[in-house]
């Protein structure tokens, strides 16, 4: 076994053009934590007398390999020296080059040059990615080739110098630790929406924390208007915020850490890249929802609530069992009877007293059906966009209004309790004759106080059947279709753009997000839009504001 490295004085290091022309072999290897505050290394002593220990796993791992390698003349001629503090008086040497513009900790933490995941450490000087610190390592290389010396473990978030390989403890690079992973104390994540905020990134950008940015990185705009809508369903976000998640999987890990980031009070950017939570579904949906190719935001929603609560623990079977379902999940009566086929057109929506099936379903996205959009213009020849109210689709739910389906007659109605968020699809796309057909109808909705109990079965052991059930909507994901040219096919190609919505409730206003622009939204025009996806907040108080 062998250790390397010693320290040395600061003019020594200075004098030296090339890297150290000798490495000192020592007896055995020590653990780190075991070495910590030894007092080791005063800047001034030479390597017969104090040996440097290094203990990290890397170069742990390095000085196995290398013992059973055996080294070479040429491989102790490449060696640095190594120290295992910074010599005194200079331990804030190299922090001026660190450049913070350059730094961005979004992306998959992949080594530059092995792609390997592992142990892997970020230039504070490029912003690059490079694996290990141990002689021998990427970052090591990196550091003698390009005359970089700072770097920050992603994992353990402590910052070295290299190639002397001591560990820097200056408190001007907590903002840095901050960025590669957020956090917030608990009584600040609970005061996110009742204090306004405002913060400026690092080029003295003003931007909301919570309402900032999301990096389109080619066709991911369904995934970021999710990942908005649902960073602003404050139970599901104070729950990815704080939770210690280290022992899930990486899919709830990823998507803990996006929400830390679009909340950051302390952002260098006032945007963030999904990119690592892409990759975890890319990979765990098997390339179904990824970034090069638009999905369905709906369908990726539901695909994506669905695995973070297997993620978190939450049971198959057993109901409210995850966060996920506590939050969203809602059970539903549904009542069929076959059509039979004796029955004439006006009875085969009315329901016969026998052979009335019941079940109960539990749901997390509730669909609302449009109205066929008639095809009618004006007399200018102008398309005449039609409107629905939102409280009439919604009597879908009313347990009243039958619908046929197949060979099926079936009525739905709402049960007690109803969940606090409610999800709403307004179902638009269909799929016919290998084309896929979109209903333009606007439906138009108050922004406050939607009453859900004409939707719900009366239950007074649970809630008084008299009294409205208020629900305020948080989140509001639009369509958009643009027209653009495509030599693909002939003429014009349609193109689905994607915006979400969102309420401010610190500031109490709106605010519309499109990949990286943010703009304000007036609450009285929310409903003018393509509204496809809507997340309603149930108030806690029954009366109405
Ligand atoms: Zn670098």
């Amino acid at each position: 076994m062998s250790k390397r490295g010693a320290a040395e004085s600061l003019e020594e290091l200075a004098a030296r053009e090339s890297p150290a022309p000798k490495r000192v072999r020592v007896e055995d290897v020590v653990d780190e934590t075991y070495t910590n505050g030894n007092g080791l290394s005063n800047g001034t002593s030479n390597a017969e007398s104090t040996p440097d220990i290094v203990g990290a796993a890397d170069e742990l791992e390095e000085e196995l390999g290398e013992a059973a390698g055996g080294l070479d003349d040429e491989e102790n001629q490449a060696a640095a020296p190594r120290q295992k503090a910074p010599t005194e008086g200079y331990d804030d040497l190299y922090l001026d080059t660190v450049n913070r513009s350059l730094l961005d900790f979004d992306f998959e933490k992949l080594c530059s040059v092995t792609l390997s995941n592992i142990n892997v450490y970020a230039c504070l000087v490029c912003g690059k990615y490079y694996q290990g610190r141990g002689p021998k390592s990427q970052a090591y290389f990196h550091a003698l080739e390009d005359d970089h010396h700072v770097y920050i473990n992603l994992e353990s978030k402590k910052v070295y110098v290299l190639p002397e390989g001591y560990e820097v403890k200056s408190k001007s690079l907590e903002d840095i630790k901050f960025q590669v992973d957020p956090s917030l104390p608990k009584d600040e994540v609970n005061k996110l929406d009742t204090e306004p905020k405002n913060a400026w990134d690092l080029i003295g950008r003003k931007y909301i924390p919570g309402y900032i940015g999301m990096n389109n990185i080619k066709a991911n705009d369904y995934f970021n208007v999710v990942m908005h809508a649902l960073s602003h369903v404050a139970p599901l976000r104070n729950y990815f915020m704080l939770e210690n998640l280290k022992e899930k999987s990486q899919l709830a890990q990823r998507f803990s850490t996006l929400v830390r980031k679009v909340w950051n009070p302390r952002a260098f950017k006032a945007h963030v890249s999904p990119h690592e939570l892409l990759q975890a579904i890319a990979l765990q949906s098997g390339k179904k929802f990824n970034l090069t190719e638009q999905s369905d935001p709906v369908e990726f929603l539901s695909w994506f609530l669905n695995n973070l609560h297997l993620a978190l623990g939450g049971s198959k079977t057993k109901p409210g069992t995850s966060v996920v379902q506590k939050v969203f999940q809602g059970k539903l009566k549904v009542e069929s009877q076959q059509i039979t086929a004796r029955a004439d057109a006006g009875d085969r929506l009315r329901f016969e007293d026998d052979h009335v099936k019941t079940d109960i379903q539990r749901f997390m996205i509730l669909t609302l059906d449009l109205p066929a959009a008639p095809l009618f213009q004006d007399e200018l020849d102008r398309n005449i966009i039609p409107q629905v109210p939102l409280t009439t689709i919604l009597s879908k739910y009313d347990g009243l209004r039958a619908q046929e389906r197949l060979n099926t007659r079936v009525r739905y109605r709402l049960l007690h309790p109803l969940p606090p968020y409610l999800l709403f699809h307004i179902k638009r796309f269909s799929q016919n004759k290998f084309v896929s057909e979109r209903n333009p109808t606007i439906v138009t909705f108050p922004v406050r106080s939607l009453d859900m109990s004409p939707y719900v079965e009366p239950n007074p052991s649970i809630f008084p059947a008299s009294e409205p059930i208020w629900y305020d909507l948080v989140a509001n994901i639009i369509h958009e279709a643009v027209r653009t040219r495509d030599d693909s096919v002939e003429g014009e190609a349609e193109r689905k753009v994607w915006r979400v919505q969102l309420r401010d409730k610190a500031h109490d206003q709106w605010l519309q997000v499109q990949d990286l622009f943010v703009e304000n939204a007036s609450a009285d025009t929310l409903f003018t839009k393509e509204s496809y996806l809507q997340v309603w907040e149930r108030r806690r108080t029954p009366r109405k504001a």
